[in-house]
């Protein structure tokens, strides 16, 4: 058994920025004494399970890094031109005249988030944190109703579950106190919040995002410029939107993200992807390009009202697994990072993290738009009003809470009807090398799973699958980004090496079928630029 002062889960923006204020923090106080610290990450190495955007506010790294620090963040471009578009259809967009001020990134850096967090590991490790990458920790440990710690996954088990030649067997962690910075959709997370009763007011809602990473020809594109769309392809009903962000001359982030409540079975998230990068407005970014990477992870949208209680006895959940972003921006990066320095100030101060957390700036942001995201639930013209109103009121108006999603996301998902679903399909002439199929895309991600051990995804009853496959067409195998699930003579089969660890099948299964559970660790993606 290890034992360790402070324990923290997921080597993302916000375990990491706890770790460097932990250490940082017990340094300043002057008596001598450093907490041991503690990073696990379920990724084969910092920063491979990391994606976002990203367009990063640059205020979460105030009061955490140094100047100097800030400074040498591995940055190509901040932000110099940005543009904001409705897109009508594939033709026709509209320029908003104005980049709405809530909206406005400029100067702030636009950065890879992978090499960001490597960044700040590399940091971390120079004030004396210890970092593992390659163990997922599977569950924690409670005594007398306190988490005094977690264990992590065996390793090397055949596909039968037997012991291996190469087999690591389970470990336990001793930890004074355990933060969970899992991310969006973290499985302990959510276990604990159900465990705990510590839910938020509303029900978490999330949104798919998919990004690709193209590289363009020198001297065709503008390192800083930025575009972001909302509309076309998404439907009235359904809260959508992307973005195109020159992260250097030559690499494009393109992404899309739709939500989650969305309600037409037929939807394939990542066909609306497609659709996106070949609308007019958006393909002229990447003329002459070819696709190098691809990355997809749910976002938790829900905001405010969505956040749980952020602390039991003997843990604090910290970033996107409490639900800490924007959701008028869709920026979580600057609160996750703020999140983690009230962790380890609470923490070394013994004071309460909850108070703490409601004190920082994105917390402060968060409660502004508070209704936004509920706003969209009734689709997209009572979305963009509760915005105006979010913006013009400075979060006060309206008065009440909308009442938004009252259960998951998958509970609006229609059945069959048998009518057209209106989704157009992508046109023939776009550059084959900025349109990858779906499993050329898988193969840039960079994701292995050694195919020889137990599959991670459990449907839990097969002959709900033929329930689901009668009234909704078995969704799974078109909201799946990367082709894991496949119906072959009326049997679902799994291609489990291939899962980006998305969650996406975790939350949108209507049957509420699949439970994602944890491979080896160090399988998984291999996110180096996304
Ligand atoms: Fe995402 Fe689930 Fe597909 Fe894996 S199997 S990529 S978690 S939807």
């Amino acid at each position: 058994m290890i034992e360790t002062d402070v324990l923290i889960v997921g080597a993302g923006p916000a375990g990491l920025a706890a770790a460097i204020a932990l250490k940082r923090g017990a340094k300043k106080r002057g008596d001598g004494k450093s907490p041991r610290v503690l990073v696990l990450d379920k990724g084969r190495s910092v920063g491979s399970h990391v994606l976002s955007g990203a367009i990063i506010d640059p205020s979460g790294f105030e009061g955490l890094l140094t100047a100097e620090e800030i400074e040498k963040l591995p940055v190509e471009a901040k932000v110099v031109k940005e543009s904001f578009r409705t897109l009508l259809c594939r033709k026709w967009s509209l320029k908003v005249p104005w980049v709405p001020p809530m909206m406005s990134s400029k100067r702030y850096p636009v950065a890879s988030l992978t090499k960001v967090v490597q960044y700040l590991a590399g940091i971390a490790q120079r004030e004396g944190v210890e970092i593992y990458t390659g163990y997922a920790v599977t569950e924690l440990v409670e005594k007398d109703g306190v988490v005094v710690g977690a264990r992590t996954g065996e390793k090397g088990l055949d596909k039968n579950g037997t012991k291996k030649s190469n087999h690591l067997a389970t470990e336990e962690i001793r930890s004074k106190t355990v933060i969970l910075a899992e991310g969006g959709c973290g499985i302990l997370t959510e276990r604990l919040v159900a465990a705990k009763g510590l839910k938020g007011v509303r029900p978490q809602t999330y949104a798919i995002g998919i990004k690709e990473l193209i590289e363009v020809p020198a001297g065709t594109q503008t390192a800083g410029e930025v575009m972001h769309t909302f509309g076309w392809p998404s439907d009235f009903d359904t809260y959508g939107g992307g973005f195109v962000y020159h992260v250097s001359e030559t690499q494009v982030m393109v992404g899309y993200a739709y939500a989650l409540d969305y309600k037409r079975p037929e939807v394939d998230p990542f066909d609306l992807f497609r659709q996106f990068k070949s609308s007019d407005a958006v393909k002229r970014h990447f003329k002459g390009g070819k696709t190098v990477a691809y990355g997809a992870k749910v976002i938790p949208e829900g905001g405010y009202y969505s956040v749980p209680k952020v602390q039991a006895p003997g843990v604090l959940i910290v970033g996107d697994g409490a639900g800490l972003l924007d959701s008028l921006r869709i920026k979580g990066v600057h609160i996750a990072l703020q999140s983690g320095v009230a962790a380890a100030e609470s923490i070394l101060d013994g004071k309460d993290y909850e108070k703490l957390l409601k004190k920082t700036s994105g917390w402060k942001e968060m409660k502004r738009v508070r209704n936004v995201r509920a706003g969209f639930c009734y689709g997209l013209p009572w979305g963009v009003a509760m915005a105006g109103f979010a913006w013009l009121t400075r979060g006060l108006f309206p008065f009440f809470r909308v009442p938004g999603l009252s259960e998951g996301d998958a509970a609006g998902l229609r059945k069959l009807d048998g009518k057209a679903c209106g989704m157009s399909s992508v046109p023939s002439d776009m550059e084959a090398s900025v349109m990858p199929d779906r499993l050329t895309d898988v193969f840039m991600s960079g994701t292995i799973h050694e195919e020889d051990q137990p599959c991670h995804l459990k449907v839990l009853d097969r002959d709900k699958c033929a329930e689901c496959r009668a009234k909704f067409g078995a969704p799974c195998t078109r909201f799946c980004p990367a082709e894991v699930y496949r119906m072959e003579d009326g049997e679902l089969e799994i291609d489990f090496s291939n899962c980006l660890h998305c969650k996406t099948c975790r939350i949108k299964c209507p049957m509420e079928n699949i439970d994602w559970t944890f491979p080896q660790g160090g399988d998984g993606p291999r996110y180096t630029r996304m």
